[in-house]
């Protein structure tokens, strides 16, 4: 369930309470005329919720994706192996910094098929890119395994797991980085915004400044006569977000136990022999959407049939796979890549996700469970 569903007085508050505050919308500066710095307060809240030591709050997921190739050292002739089910800002920030997208396919967990990575890779990769699609993680140990044997780096696309583990880690925090989204269909939102996790103080310092135009914050130093070593961007979060952030954030534990109850739900009255995605062992995931396979092209309908007219939908398979399967972009990759990716296609073209919704009770939940029964 995304963080939108929750929106309401908490968040408005916390707004409101900015401009009665002074109204200071700019993260940096203006000390004497704010009471508080709620991006950076936001960064600290995410560092303990999530166990990590740096947290980057930056303008989009995309943007922190970027930042973080960059701070990893990413560059031109430089080639990232990701996986073929993703969204496509992952491909767009890794040609964005001059690098090349090797897309892996997938497997039946959905994400990285760690084989087929391995077969992939070249004396010029230099990082592997594991995006944990839809609330499930990626088989990490595998990434892991991969990162140590090819001395590669590795960056987790955490945008659409918020809040899940592998192996009691909060994923985002067990590569060299991790990139998070808060775009408005996340699991929480501020509008649009993202962050980049670490904890390497070398890669927090350079992301921190290419955000910020290179500027080091240096403390002896007013804000205008800044240092700086590097040139960068304008990547910022605004004060606004944050303080919608730290609200959103606050209700994310609330968030994963209603998505859990509900999904269980959904999952008792499955007959037991349906074709469901692989959770890699050791993993938590966060039950944002329950994923099953149907071969049959009739029954594969009727089903997606039911999910509209029952106002259920589907979480991007099969509505939106043409932006979420990198099958389809000949637009930013060559032939013979999309040509590779036919496998993950094929596979997510027999997927179906059922998204948890929090306005939909576990009682709904529990009688769509006896519907697809009915049907499969
Ligand atoms: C949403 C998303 C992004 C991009 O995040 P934005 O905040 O929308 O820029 C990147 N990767 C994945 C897997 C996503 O789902």
């Amino acid at each position: 369930m995304p963080g939108f569903e929750i929106i309401g007085k908490d968040e408005q508050k916390a707004i409101n309470q900015l401009f009665e505050d002074g109204g200071i919308l700019f993260a940096h500066g203006f000390d004497a005329m704010r009471k508080n710095f709620h991006v950076r307060e936001f960064e600290q809240m995410a560092n303990e919720s999530f166990g990590c030591k740096h947290s980057l709050a930056v303008s989009s997921g995309t943007a922190a994706i970027k930042i973080a190739l960059k701070a990893l050292g990413i560059g031109p002739d430089d080639e990232v192996i990701t996986q073929a089910f993703n969204f496509i800002a992952t491909i767009e920030a890794i040609v964005d910094v001059g690098a090349k997208p090797i897309i892996a396919n997938v497997d039946d967990s959905l994400n990285m098929d760690i084989a087929d990575a391995e077969s992939l890779i070249t004396k010029n990769t230099k990082l592997l890119l594991p995006v944990h699609m839809l609330g499930v993680p990626v088989d990490m140990e595998g990434v892991l395994m991969l990162a140590e044997k090819y001395q590669l780096k590795i960056l987790e696309d955490n945008c659409e797991s918020i809040g899940a583990k592998y192996k009691g880690k909060y994923l985002g925090t067990i590569g060299d980085a991790g990139a998070l989204s808060f775009d408005f269909g996340k699991i929480i939102t501020t509008g649009e915004g993202g962050m980049v996790l670490t904890n390497r103080s070398i890669v927090d310092k350079y992301a921190r400044e290419y955000h910020d135009h290179g500027h080091e914050n240096n403390p002896q130093f007013a804000r205008g006569k800044d240092t700086k070593s590097i040139y960068g961007f304008n990547y910022r979060m605004t004060e606004m977000q944050a303080v919608v952030g730290k609200v959103q954030l606050s209700k994310l534990e609330e968030i994963l136990t209603q998505n859990k109850i509900r999904y269980k739900a959904l999952e008792k009255n499955i007959s037991s022999n349906i074709n469901k995605r692989t959770i890699p062992k050791g993993s938590e995931p966060i039950y944002d959407a329950f994923i099953f396979f149907v071969e049959d092209e009739k029954i594969k309908n009727q089903i997606i049939n039911l999910l509209n007219k029952e106002g259920f939908g589907t979480k991007n398979l099969p509505d939106a796979v043409e932006w979420h399967c990198a099958f389809y972009w000949d637009h930013i990759l060559d032939k013979n890549q999309i040509k590779h990716t036919i496998i993950t296609n094929e596979l997510l073209n027999k997927a179906i996700a059922v998204p948890i919704w929090l306005r939909k009770s576990v009682d709904e939940y529990f009688s769509l469970g006896h519907q697809l029964k009915n049907i499969l």
